[in-house]
């Protein structure tokens, strides 16, 4: 008995067939499941230069081997592929109940390729896969196109779904499911790419068997009981991610205008606090009692009176800061407005930002912005670039490539303020005060995401957030940590209490595969997975010169930044070469052929 479901499900949307395949249990061992599993399987199938938009590209959605086990916080699903954003290996991760649904469809990956010859969706059901037109789900919203969905195949159904914005292929659209989003990277472009509107699946519920069921059910008890009381738990029911606004500001790392400033005077009107009195409901996961989620009333836009599960600190940031914004209904707002386009929140704040400083540069004037009025805080201009991005019209056409193609498009010095790294629009940290996260996000193979080793030690101040040294070995570390947690999938924001050796402890009763029972066996698998997904991007022409970070990053100090004001980082190339160091690789941020031999993935 394992909780591994044990096959894979292959479509092929340009034949218009399916077929099942055994995942070998090898691939289990070394890559565990979900991002690991993906990783391992784009870096095969995928030629070096693939373009991403083309058939050949892969979409390969997978979950967590503990998943729909009763523990709490692992029901989430992941997407990988070939990013249009990036062009490097990307995944996203998502909460919604989609990828439980394909877990008990029997599967622990899906793997779409191809491309269908118009518009169409895919449905899955305990007698097999059909493939139909998506004519009349052609421009709906994820939302409105879900619910389609379960009255056509019934109310049981859960699907995954892109909105206008990844059927016209804005290159940071979302892939949804429930209320909840695949946000970065444009996977939902991928999607878009294939013309699949959906993948729809209506199956029986079932529980999986662990290897190890006393055992098993033991963890589970003792992870519940220490959930009902941990704080950090409390904190996230409550507040859920807003919390996190004040104290990124009270850090000084909070960006304001384009990452011009690093506070805001008025950070309390945006607050945990002032979020929690607008929340109308809770909102979770699939088996998650932290359920960090909040619906929200819609005030303005194109789902004006509805209700949203959000925002997150990431779009508060987005919608707020970062655009020189402190109301919450509009943050509100604007977020739904990318909900309904099927928007990254991230990728569309930092777009828009963009456009403002170089409006207020005067590299853009009224005419090459669709005559809209881009100074700071201008609220209804910034809804009508959502709207012009989710369309791709005017000037939406070109901040729908990302900040990085627009530079380029735009010329006349726009890359310098171009916040992005590998092509990927930057977080709401300000790497020049949390210089870890700064090496993190640089180095990090999907381009500049928080999420790809969280730099705790250094933001908990246990660690000197200013030193420029000192920090190969520990953003190492965390990058290890963050792709096991990825690739069972622990949610970041509902693993309170949990670490490595605890998820060893899981891992070895649900699946009695000795590779997993101790930490830096994990750990060991971790260092695996970051090692493939660099040689994926290695394959591609990438190396040290990508490992890099915006210009302003590295030449212009903080300003209005509270503790953080006059911080830069000034040595890049130091924080490099001991990351480099810490994994074997190079100083070109290659891994070295000892590297791959330990790691055992010579070929
Ligand atoms: S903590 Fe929040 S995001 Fe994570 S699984 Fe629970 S509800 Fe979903």
């Amino acid at each position: 008995m394992t909780t591994y479901a044990g096959k894979l499900l292959r479509i092929d949307l340009t034949r218009s067939t399916w077929h099942e395949e055994e995942i070998p249990a090898t691939s289990y061992r070394r890559y565990i499941s979900a991002r690991g599993l993906a990783a391992k399987y784009l870096y095969d199938e995928l030629r070096p230069h693939t373009d991403p938009l083309s058939p050949d590209n892969r979409l390969v959605f997978s979950i967590g081997v503990l998943a729909g086990t009763g523990l709490q916080g692992f029901s989430k699903w992941c997407v990988t592929s070939k990013s249009p954003l990036t062009s490097t290996i990307f995944r996203s991760i998502s909460g919604g109940n989609f990828g439980m649904w394909m877990k008990y469809a029997g599967y622990d990956l899906l793997i779409i390729q191809g491309k269908a010859p118009a518009l169409s969706y895919v449905y899955v059901d305990t007698e097999g896969i059909r493939f139909y037109t998506a004519d009349d789900l052609l421009g709906l919203d994820p939302d409105t196109a879900q619910k389609k969905l379960k009255e056509r195949h019934g109310s049981r159904t859960q699907s995954t779904c892109i909105g206008l914005a990844g059927e016209k292929l804005v290159r940071y659209a979302t892939i949804s499911a429930g209320k909840r989003t695949a946000a970065r990277g444009g996977m939902g472009t991928v999607m878009g790419s294939k013309n699949l509107k959906a993948i729809a699946i209506n199956v029986p519920v079932h529980q999986s068997s662990p290897f190890d069921e006393s055992t098993f059910a033991e963890l589970v008890k003792g992870q519940i009981h220490m959930l009902k009381s941990h704080p950090r738990r409390e904190n996230m029911n409550t507040f859920g991610t807003p919390y996190i606004t004040t104290v990124v500001d009270a850090l000084g790392v909070l960006p304001g205008k384009n990452f011009q400033e690093g506070t805001i005077p008025q950070v309390k009107d945006i607050s945990g606090d002032v979020f929690h009195e607008l929340k109308r409901a809770k909102a979770g996961c699939y088996h998650c009692m932290t359920r960090c989620g909040g619906m929200r009333a819609v005030a303005a836009g194109p789902l004006k009176d509805s209700m949203i599960d959000g925002p997150e600190y990431e779009s508060i940031y987005a919608f707020g800061p970062l655009l020189g914004v402190t109301d919450r209904q509009f943050i509100i707002d604007a977020n739904a407005a990318c909900d309904y386009y099927g928007l990254d929140t991230i990728s569309t704040g930092v777009s828009i930002a963009f456009a403002c400083e170089l409006f207020e540069k005067e590299i853009l004037t009224a005419t090459d912005v669709d005559g809209l009025d881009l100074s700071w805080g201008n609220k209804q201009s910034v809804l009508s670039l959502i709207e012009e991005i989710g369309k791709r019209k005017g000037v939406g056409r070109v901040l729908g490539e990302g900040v990085r193609l627009a530079a380029e498009e735009i010329g006349r010095g726009a890359s310098s303020y171009a916040m992005h790294i590998k092509g990927l629009e930057l977080p709401g940290y300000d790497p020049r005060g949390i210089k870890g996260y700064g090496l993190s996000m640089a180095t990090s193979n999907i381009g500049g995401s928080h999420m790809y080793g969280r730099p705790r030690a250094e933001l908990a101040g246990k660690i000197d957030r200013f030193a420029e040294e000192g920090k190969g070995e520990s953003i190492a570390q965390v990058q290890k940590e963050q792709a096991v947690e990825d690739s069972l999938i622990a949610c970041t924001f509902g693993n309170s209490g949990l670490d490595v050796e605890k998820y060893a402890q899981f891992l070895t009763a649900a699946t009695g595969m000795e590779e997993f029972a101790e930490a830096n066996d994990l750990l060991k698998i971790g260092e695996r997975i970051i090692c493939v997904e660099r040689c994926f991007n290695v394959r591609d022409g990438f190396g040290r010169k990508d490992d890099s970070l915006p210009r302003r990053m590295t030449s212009e100090p903080m300003q209005k930044a509270g503790p953080s004001s006059g911080q830069v980082i000034e040595n890049l190339d130091t924080l490099l070469d001991e990351y480099y160091e810490a994994l074997g690789y190079t100083r070109e941020g290659v891994p070295t052929a000892e590297k791959l031999r330990n790691l055992g993935i010579e070929e």
